[in-house]
């Protein structure tokens, strides 16, 4: 693989740029791997590239029903932070968080990853006692987290609405200036480019319909829609299907599927320079580098695997931003769109060995897993590879549904991020 450097793009702006090689192959199915991911977003394709990267296995396969990252990899709204409450949150989310920081340089791929800070609104005093018990326990755990008055987080977010006259004023801010945005189809790009570089297949259009098993209860391998595929190890990391693709191997999984939705404005000149979001009024925005605004909105009440979700909280949505900012009362929203999240009863993923031999899950991201890719998809790899969890995502195991060990971010995920 051609490494992209300053002098590659001068090299092919010479010769008209028909040098770029295809960023990662396309190759038929062999008839068996060491390892199959199954699901082609960045937290499969990144796992992939750490098991061939970290630990030598380099015999993988990751089958994608569709295209690549085309998932909630490509749909979601890209805010990446760690100021999560509980100890075991913080040892993934701020594992990522490193990851995220050498992720363009290790890939050799533009991520875009922007620490520009993400900002979280309080507006009475159940959010500020709230918000400030995250800055202490985040600060216990070496995660950066401040709190800021309604003053402070009007210099930081000059657009801000703090009027003491506002339906819900805001009463005070946390600030993880660590927290930000990366571009999120290029961290499928960019894994699937390192993973394919060092072996790994990555099939697109190759849904799977069936996991198969031996006499012993292991996992042998798995029917597609291109035909059958041994494998001696598979990692379902499949988000809103993962159910579906589980009940395949008989395990039912703690998780419901919902829709989840976000748009975006026309683009116009710089005007938000953070992440800010308000749990209470319900919404959070920031601006890509294109200029648009781009604006979270919460889960539909029902459950549904239609990437489409429904219209009133969409509008519920848009009246939550202009309330936080009235500047943005005359915006034209562009488009929409939906992703299906896989969401646990105390809204923390499942990274975990199975009941079934040779079978691994990574799940239960719900509204938030973007943020945690390279974290997730790092540990998972050496779950994978050593048939033992990571200590990092021990604690995210099937069995705390069992033994009531929950780690219950649900306060964290109160909105969408
Ligand atoms: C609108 C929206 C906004 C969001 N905003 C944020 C945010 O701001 N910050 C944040 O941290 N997170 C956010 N998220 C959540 C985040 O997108 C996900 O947690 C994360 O992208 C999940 O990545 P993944 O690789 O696990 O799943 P995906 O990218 O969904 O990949 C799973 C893949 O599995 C494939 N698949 C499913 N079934 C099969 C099958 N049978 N055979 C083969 N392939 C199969 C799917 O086609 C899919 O491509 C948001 C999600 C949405 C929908």
């Amino acid at each position: 693989m051609k490494k992209y450097s300053l002098f590659a793009i001068a090299r092919e702006a010479m010769r008209g740029h028909r040098g770029w090689e295809k960023q990662w192959v396309s190759p038929e199915p062999k008839a068996g791997y060491d390892v199959i991911i199954i699901g082609a977003g960045g937290h499969g394709l990144g796992a992939a590239y750490y098991l061939a990267k970290e630990h030598g296995i380099t015999n993988v396969a990751v089958l994608e029903k569709g295209w690549l990252g085309g998932g909630n990899t490509g749909r979601n709204t890209t805010i990446i932070r760690s100021n999560y409450l509980y100890d075991e949150s913080a040892g993934i989310y701020d594992h990522a968080l490193k990851l995220w920081d050498g992720l363009s340089q290790d890939l050799n791929y533009n991520v875009m990853f922007s620490p520009r800070g993400v900002m979280m609104l309080a507006h009475n005093v159940g959010d500020i006692q709230s918000l400030k018990r995250h800055v202490h326990a985040n600060r216990l755990n070496g995660v950066d987290n401040e709190w800021l008055t309604p003053e402070q987080a009007k210099e930081f977010c000059p657009p801000l609405n703090i009027s003491r006259n506002a339906r819900y004023p805001v009463m005070g801010a946390t600030l993880q200036r660590r927290g930000g945005t990366a571009r999120h189809d290029a961290v499928a790009w960019g894994y699937a480019r390192g993973a394919s570089a060092r072996g790994v297949d990555i099939i697109q259009n190759c849904e799977v319909t069936g996991i198969r098993r031996g006499p012993d209860g292991a996992v042998t391998g798995v029917e597609t829609s291109r035909g059958f595929i041994g494998a001696k190890k598979i990692g379902v990391v499949a988000a809103g299907n993962t159910s579906v693709v589980m009940s395949m191997a008989d395990v039912r999984m703690p998780l419901e599927s919902y829709p989840l939705q976000a748009l975006v404005s026309e683009p116009i000149k710089p005007v938000v320079p953070c992440v800010v979001m308000s749990n209470t009024v319900h919404a959070y925005i920031s601006q890509s580098d294109k200029g648009e605004l781009v604006i979270g909105a919460g889960t539909d009440q029902y459950y549904s695997y239609s990437q489409a979700g429904a219209l009133h909280n969409l509008e519920h949505t848009v009246d939550a931003i202009c309330e936080m900012f009235p500047i943005f009362t005359r915006m034209k929203m562009l488009r929409s769109w939906g992703g299906v999240v896989d969401v646990t009863p105390d809204r923390s993923p499942i990274l975990a060995k199975t009941p079934v031999p040779g079978l691994y899950v990574n799940c239960g991201w719900g509204t938030g897993g973007f943020k945690a890719t390279p974290g997730s998809a790092h540990v998972f790899a050496h779950t994978i590879a050593r048939d033992e969890p990571h200590p990092i995502n021990a604690p995210f195991s099937l069995e705390r549904f069992r033994t009531g060990r929950l780690i219950d971010e649900a306060a964290a995920a109160a909105v969408a991020h």
